[in-house]
């Protein structure tokens, strides 16, 4: 039942031959999708508890959100912002009535943390340029995000990096007290620290950053592309954590799974984006916004906030047992739909056996198993990936 023409073994030699290897990519070739499944060229299913890298935020092909694109498709695909149009308009309506403040959209997070860092200086006085991130932090790829992202080896070899960023690390008020001073324009953070490792930020850290920007008259960004549109539980990471930002960035999962970014920032900081300063041709597109819209609807409307704390409790209540059991397994850490599993050892080898048994998931920073679930996972899915998971896991113990 696929729609593909080309095995997998074809596709992988037309990327060969024309596609610029920058991606490690397993040797298969992916076709279709539905829900939390997804099958490959072969007729392969697959149970996917990290879909689209955290953007199938819905799953795959969630029917609401391909109906709304099919329909805006249809009537208008894309107009430049010289123009009003009312899918943006209510897209920032949706995502300001339940965050605040007033949008920006690009088309990616690497776009949305740029364009929170151009509005932190230009919000701020002509001295205060320097940002503040934290060490393991992961921000993007463009030259800005990525000099933000305080991990070396994403910075080798294409220096020098981007001036007027200071690193601390991650849970340590005193350091960022200390790199604080009068040039300071930002401090970015992401609520979890996804790509590292599934990190929330410790108990008090957030306050603490919120005090230090607010002493210093500087913005307070949280990078939630990823923790973004529901996936922790709340809205947004922030609510969560009870601390207001004065700019959040959006990506991923925001447009179920259509290329989507955007800020939102208080309405004292908004203006200071001024006409001239920042632009996006694709930015807010209809296509991206009635995805979006869509999107932000089903959560809402079918209750998805209170199934990511049902069937995290069900993650956690499954995996927790193993932290005890197997000596490999040092550390449950879940929100929400953010679920991380910090190995012994290296996790690739289990992320590998997992696929081997039709199981999807991925592995982060050297140790971590990372999920990122749908948001409308069910208890059979949670059940069939944690029988799956479990059964390597203890494979790999007891191959030690
Ligand atoms: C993925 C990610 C980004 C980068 O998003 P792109 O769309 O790949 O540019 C930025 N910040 C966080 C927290 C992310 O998880």
């Amino acid at each position: 039942m696929t729609t593909a023409t080309l095995s997998s073994q074809d596709t992988i030699e037309l990327f060969d031959r024309y596609v610029i290897p920058n991606y490690g990519r397993y040797p298969i070739s992916l076709v279709r999708g539905e829900g939390s499944y997804v099958w490959d060229a072969e007729g392969n299913r697959y149970l996917d508890l990290f879909p689209g890298w955290g953007c199938n935020i819905l799953g795959y092909c969630p029917p609401r959100v391909v109906e709304a694109i099919r329909e805006q498709a249809a009537s208008l695909l894309h107009v430049p912002n010289t123009w009003y149009m009312e899918p943006q308009g209510r897209f920032a309506e949706f995502l300001s009535e339940r965050a605040f403040g007033k949008a920006f959209f690009c088309n990616s997070g690497a776009e949305a943390v740029e364009a929170a860092i151009k509005l932190a200086r230009l919000h701020t006085s002509e001295k205060q340029h320097r940002i503040i991130t934290f060490e393991n932090g992961f921000h993007g790829r463009t030259f800005a995000a990525v000099t933000a992202t305080a991990q070396p080896k994403y910075h080798q070899g294409i220096g020098p990096m981007l001036p007027g960023f200071r690193y601390a690390p991650h849970g340590d008020l005193d350091a960022v007290r200390e790199l604080a001073d009068d040039e300071l324009a930002g401090i970015l953070i992401e609520p979890v620290q996804g790509e590292g490792g599934v990190n929330p930020a410790p108990e008090g850290f957030l306050a603490g950053l919120r005090e230090i920007a607010d002493e210093h008259e500087a913005v307070l960004i949280f990078d939630e592309v990823q923790t973004g549109m529901g996936r922790t539980g709340s809205w947004f990471g922030y609510q969560q954590a009870g601390v207001q930002p004065d700019v959040i960035t959006l990506a991923k999962g925001v447009a179920g799974g259509v290329a989507c970014g955007g800020i939102l920032a208080t309405e004292e900081l908004a203006p200071s984006l001024r006409p001239g300063m920042h632009a996006s041709t694709f930015g807010g597109n209809p296509l991206a916004m009635a995805a979006g819209l869509a999107t932000g609807r089903t959560i809402e409307e079918e209750g998805l906030l209170e199934n990511v704390a049902t069937m995290s409790e069900r993650f956690r209540s499954r995996l927790e047992p193993l932290v005890e059991e197997l000596p490999i397994v040092r550390e449950l850490r879940t929100m929400g739909m953010m679920i991380g599993i910090d190995l012994d050892v290296p996790s690739t080898p289990a992320v590998g056996k997992c696929m081997e048994r039709g199981l999807l998931l991925n592995a982060t920073h050297d140790t971590v198993i990372r999920l990122l679930p749908a948001l409308n996972v069910t208890a059979e899915h949670v059940d069939e990936g944690c029988e799956i998971l479990e059964a390597v896991l203890r494979e790999m113990q007891d191959e030690l």
